[in-house]
């Protein structure tokens, strides 16, 4: 079926307990195994694209690669940009054929960040859009920040004023791999649950323990992103095609291996997520 809004799957999500898996995408091989793993567990899906992926490949090229997947499939797939950074960016994706957009001024003063999520609000028109208040920890592109933990009232204001879709909250995660096990301050997702009605999205879910994405998820985050650990899976299993076989010299050999290895890290996922048998 053609791409499809995340806005109406969102709401379902979050009426019925359930989380959408969103992941990040870097090629090919990988738009493939997410698309692939929805089809066979019959889940809809989120396929995303940071601004430094569009950086690589434009998001042309990525929306008529992913539009293609998502027609062939049996399956909800909506294109995600993941961490826009700007109204430029918003506005090319959503052209480009984007069902949803994130605006990330986390790194702005307050009042900045909603303004600059009102305006990419308006230009969207119907498409929905994320944004994030308080800071998620580590790198994500070029996005390097302290971490501030979501304030539950300002993220009220914040949603009310910008007229989000959904709403990235910052409860203790990382982008990047953890050092330690995360703690995530799962009564702050509670209270900010209490205040905000649109979606929850949690972001730098890649080595949170299983029972804490399950809490999280009760207490109403209703899209969880994975992307460093997809990453790592993908190049671990390339690098161990090529280490068996040095002497490989077709791509799809390798290739291949990274998208098995792909394809089942995300089937995991979206079991963990409760969106297998949802679409
Ligand atoms: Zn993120």
């Amino acid at each position: 079926m053609p791409l499809v809004s995340p806005g109406e799957w969102l709401r379902k999500a979050q009426r019925l307990g359930f989380a959408l898996g969103a992941f990040n995408v870097e090629n090919m091989e990988m738009a493939q195994a997410v698309v692939a793993a929805a089809n066979a567990l019959h889940a809809p899906v989120m396929v995303q694209t940071t601004s430094g992926t569009l950086g690589f490949a434009p998001p042309e090229v990525f929306a008529g690669l992913v539009s293609r997947l998502a027609q062939a499939a049996a399956v909800p797939v909506a294109l995600h940009l993941d961490h826009g950074n700007g109204l430029d960016l918003a506005r090319r994706a959503i052209a480009a054929g984007y069902t949803s957009v994130m605006i990330d001024g986390s790194t702005l003063p307050y009042e900045e960040n909603a303004a600059l999520t009102r305006s990419v609000v308006r230009i969207a028109g119907d498409v929905p859009v994320e944004a994030e208040l308080g800071t998620v920890g580590g790198k994500e592109d070029a996005h390097s920040a302290e971490v501030r933990y979501t304030d539950p009232d300002q993220a009220a204001d914040f949603a009310r004023r910008t007229g989000i879709s959904s709403f990235a909250v910052a409860i203790g995660t990382a982008h990047g791999f953890y050092k330690g096990e995360p703690k995530l301050d799962l009564d702050r997702l509670a209270a900010i649950r209490a205040r905000v009605s649109v979606p929850l999205v949690l972001h730098g879910t890649s080595g949170v323990p299983e029972d804490q994405v399950r809490a999280c998820i009760a207490r109403g985050i209703c899209k969880v992103n994975y992307a460093t650990e997809l990453r790592a899976a993908f190049t671990g299993a390339v690098r161990e095609a090529l280490a068996e076989k040095p002497d490989a010299i077709d791509p799809k050999h390798y290739l291949k291996a990274g998208r098995a290895a792909v394809q089942a890290l995300v089937e995991h996922r979206i079991r963990l997520c409760g969106a297998e048998g949802r679409a």
